[in-house]
């Protein structure tokens, strides 16, 4: 990772996290004081911040979770179950628990969004040099091939045990996070912590609220300005997730950028008019799946999907600066940026 980037997603954790911080000065939990730790992990930065007497354990497991899952998940690390999978030449390989959800997951959120969301989309990135850094615009006829091994249908997995096609690979990059949040909460939960909230680059999850009793405040970063907040949610035991255009990106000669999110459909970068998605629901690893599929689906494909999450809400950003949001939240968003931002109707 460049240090620019470092730089930014520390900025980044630092505003969401800043944000969400509170006085203590009601009722019991009055008596901890926030414990808190940094992680670096799935190449980025961490922050956790937790109340309550068990904080500094429950902290201590929930980093060596995080470590864990990453040597379990991460595409890049010859251990892990993803580099066995990449490198089965379509042999069956046996799976830990962990990835075993997720790619069923992966699977369930490729189907309800008409393959939006396709782990299988691997090779395409390692072509754009996403894995590496080392950017290039691939030839369309170099993609037109790669293409012709994306297809999240054709991974078979009974239970721990999963095969793809020879030639294919894939990367849980767009919902591990998702998922580590949902892992980090229930860590804190079994150690009897009612008020924490943890910030894993653009995932924040919360537990409760913040100890004076309000709402978690979470700032969500402005895509065409990154370095500044455009607007903040209030939440309390939700998660809220973002996926945008300026995570992971490069510049050609001309200006022309190009982003981390791929669409399944052409092999280049998603561009269907959305240029940040951010979900914010009760299970992180959904919010994860939904941010990344959604901004593939864009413009013209977001309603049929978000019809069938009710429960969660979204904000989106659209290439022409504009912001839409869902009723749900309302009540709790605030737009502090300079752009229009509107509720939109969902049927
Ligand atoms: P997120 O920040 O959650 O939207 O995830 C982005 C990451 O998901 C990328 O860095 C890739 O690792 C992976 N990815 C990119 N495009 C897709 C896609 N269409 N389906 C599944 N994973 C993708
Ligand atoms: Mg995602």
């Amino acid at each position: 990772m460049s240090v620019k980037k470092s730089l930014i997603l520390m900025l980044f954790a630092a505003s969401a996290f800043f944000v969400g911080c509170g006085s203590t000065n009601n009722d019991d939990r009055k008596t901890y004081e926030a414990v808190t730790r940094d992680v670096f992990a799935m190449d980025t930065y961490m922050n956790m911040k937790a109340y309550g007497k068990e904080a500094e354990t429950a902290l201590e497991e929930a980093e060596n979770r995080i470590h864990k899952l990453e040597e379990e998940l991460s595409a890049t690390s010859e251990t892990s179950d993803i580099w066995k999978i990449n490198h089965s030449n379509g042999n069956e390989v046996a799976l830990c628990d962990d990835t075993a959800v997720l790619i069923e997951k992966a699977i369930e959120v490729g189907s309800c969004t008409n393959g939006a969301l396709d782990i299988t989309v691997f090779p395409i990135l390692k072509e754009w040099g996403f894995t590496t850094g080392e950017y290039h615009i691939p030839e369309k006829a170099k993609l037109d091939t790669l293409l012709s091994n994306v297809d999240y249908r054709k991974i078979e997995i009974d239970g721990n045990s999963v095969s793809i096609p020879y030639n294919s690979e894939i990367d849980l990059g767009a919902l591990a996070k998702g998922y580590t949040g949902d892992e980090i909460m229930k860590i804190f939960k079994s150690h009897g912590i009612d008020s924490a909230i943890v910030s894993l680059g653009g995932n924040v999850q919360a537990i409760g609220s913040k100890p004076d009793a309000s709402a978690w405040k979470v700032a969500v970063r402005d895509p065409f300005s990154p370095d500044t907040d455009m607007c903040v949610v209030e939440v309390k035991d939700k998660a809220v997730i973002t996926s945008g255009n300026y995570e992971r990106f490069f510049t050609d000669d001309y200006g022309q950028k190009y982003w981390h999110i791929i669409d399944p459909a052409d092999g280049y970068p998603a561009d269907n008019g959305f240029v940040s998605v951010t979900v914010i629901g009760d299970n992180g690893l959904n919010c994860d799946c939904l941010s990344t599929a959604l901004f593939v689906a864009g413009e013209d494909g977001y309603e049929n999907i978000i019809k069938e999450y009710a429960d969660y809400d979204f904000i989106f950003v659209t290439d022409d600066e504009k912001i839409l949001y869902t009723k749900g939240i309302a009540d709790n968003f605030q737009n502090i940026s300079s752009m229009t931002a509107e509720v939109i109707a969902v049927d």
